[in-house]
């Protein structure tokens, strides 16, 4: 299983990815809605049972049912 994206790396930074939507910084990201996170975005690709889950942006890392991304796809 992949490792989790931090949101250190640099892959998370070039998105501007939070591993908890509910801390997006809406002065810097007014697209930004709230109900829009990873688990909800088309770009998606859980397991079952599994609040973590493959992202088609980010090649080799798993992101947080619960992040978000500035590439959110409703
Ligand atoms: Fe999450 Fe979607 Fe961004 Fe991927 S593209 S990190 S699934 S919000």
């Amino acid at each position: 299983e992949d490792p989790l994206l931090a949101e250190s790396d640099p892959d998370a930074i070039k998105l501007s990815y939070v591993a908890d939507a509910s801390k997006v910084d809406k002065a810097r990201h007014p697209s930004y809605a709230a109900g829009q996170r990873c688990d909800t975005c088309e770009l998606y690709n859980p397991p079952a049972n599994s609040a973590t889950g493959a992202c088609s942006l980010i090649k080799g890392k798993q992101v947080a049912g619960a992040g978000w991304c500035d590439q959110y796809v409703p």
